[in-house]
């Protein structure tokens, strides 16, 4: 009880002059808050018994205050090494922009735009007329717009093309992405009303054509993205959908996800159709995310026919879900650099980290581990592995990207330990563990991350 009584009360502390420092520095309340916090656990340390009369000591109290400052007067939203190999990582921010993009974020953020301003006619602009052109010469397409993310463009489509009528989709592309986005859930949302043909496993073309009335608005296609049905199956293609659209003259749509623009099957990336080949087919309205394969911003991309675009633009609905004037920035300088392919395939990130050749992430391995050798302590071991990436972002979830893994093993802190210290520290770098080891794969990694995870490598050793 003797230790409880000399814990020092917040008007001494702040008379200290290290708090009168944080004082000059922080608002005040923040500081009061700070102290308030570090007194309550010492009191709660004393009578728990555990207090060590060093902890009140003036250099030991002022430094738990620091940190206590420091940890409320972070920012929230912070960088993460992707230590993962998931390329889109959904959790971590899914695609990185290209550095490409940079001026023109920054002409767009920092000065007034033509967001709404139609230069030439000196009257008022569209927001969506800036990427319409570009999209359309990149897929084919006749028409174009852009809202905030796909769900946002499903649902949009839904609402304008089938409220209060009937959608028909197959059984087996009634999906959940992650964080509850649920097919049937956002044709309720949009006053579709689901009508489900085919099983799971195997749907036909006359499921399609014997579901169709003339209370059917829409054929609906989803691109089952995250799962795979292997084995004894059938789906119906889109050039099939389309013909059965046209004998009853019914518009098809198609969720394909990822947004792909590039074949990347000579890179042994196989299997997700692209936009192009969509609008080839003949798919009326097209769907896709600007932040999985695309490698983007987060966006929802719709390409189509005229006809059916053009009622989008002036739903009521779009308002709700517009595109921000930064995001439109970074998905215009993100699409340029796709009219060259191999232009788009160095400077996206996400293409870029997908489509490295395993010669190339093992040389990239050992370059990387020895610059973190370098800046680290010796006590930290680091070998390269031959191991497995992941492309993440619900594209390709059967897909094994083979890379090289650089183990960390620091003797004295077990591999769980570790993933703690290293997620929740300075840095912060995500990893995983794989038989008892914690590995980093390089497949995520960027050039600069390195003096981070040297930087939280230290702070395990020192
Ligand atoms: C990812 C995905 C969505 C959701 O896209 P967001 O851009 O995350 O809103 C919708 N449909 C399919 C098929 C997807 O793969």
């Amino acid at each position: 009880m003797t230790l409880l009584a000399s814990i020092p009360k917040v008007d001494r502390i702040l008379e200290r002059d290290g708090i009168k420092a944080l004082l000059g520095l922080h608002p005040r309340p923040i500081v009061l808050d700070a102290i308030r916090a570090v007194l309550d656990s010492l009191r709660a340390s004393a009578r728990a018994g555990t207090l060590q009369e060093e902890q009140l000591h003036e250099g030991a109290v002022t430094a738990g205050i620091e940190r206590e400052v420091a940890r409320a007067t972070a920012c929230s939203l912070r960088r993460v090494v992707n230590g993962t190999g998931v390329v889109i990582h959904t959790n971590l921010g899914r695609s990185l922009l290209s550095k490409r993009v940079k001026p023109l974020l920054d002409e767009i953020a920092y000065g007034y735009s033509n967001l709404e301003f139609d230069l030439e006619k000196g009257e008022r602009g569209s927001r969506y007329s800036h990427v319409e052109r570009l999209l359309c010469e990149l897929t084919g397409a006749e028409a174009a717009l852009v809202v905030n993310n796909n769900a946002a463009a499903v649902l949009l489509a839904l609402s304008a093309m089938a409220a209060g009528k009937e959608v028909v989709v197959s059984r087996g592309e009634l999906v959940e992405i992650g964080g509850s986005f649920r097919i049937p859930d956002v044709m309720g949302q949009g006053g579709a009303i689901l009508r489900e043909v085919g099983t799971t496993n195997r749907t036909h073309p006359r499921d399609y054509r014997q579901a169709i009335t003339p209370e059917t608005a829409l054929l609906l296609k989803v691109h089952s993205s995250n799962f795979a049905v292997v084995g004894f199956t059938a789906e119906v293609t889109a050039a099939d959908l389309v013909a059965i659209g046209r004998e009853h003259s019914v518009p098809v749509m198609a969720d394909i996800g990822s947004g792909c623009l590039l074949d990347l099957s000579p890179f042994g990336i196989c299997g997700e159709p692209t936009v192009q080949e969509f609008i080839r087919a003949g798919v009326d309205v097209i769907t896709f995310s600007g932040d999985k394969l695309l490698g983007g911003p987060q966006a929802g991309i719709i390409v189509g026919r005229r006809e059916f675009i053009a009622p989008l633009k002036k739903h009521q609905l779009l308002r709700a879900l517009r595109i921000d004037k930064l995001t439109l920035a970074a998905l215009e300088g993100t699409l340029r650099l796709y009219r060259d392919e191999r232009q788009a395939l160095a400077e996206i990130p996400t293409l870029r980290m997908l489509t490295a050749s395993a010669g190339e992430l093992e040389s990239r391995a050992r370059s990387i581990a020895r610059r973190i050798r370098r800046a680290s302590s010796p006590s930290v071991r680091l070998t390269l592995a031959g191991g497995i990436s992941q492309v993440g972002g619900g594209a390709y979830p059967l897909l094994e990207l083979p890379t090289t893994l650089i183990a960390v093993e620091i003797d004295g802190i077990t591999p769980q330990d570790m993933e703690v210290r290293l997620r929740g520290g300075g840095g912060p770098v995500a990893g995983r563990i794989h038989k008892g080891r914690f590995l980093l794969d390089v497949r995520t990694l960027q050039d600069d991350d390195i003096p981070f995870i040297a930087a939280a490598l230290r702070s395990l050793t020192d």
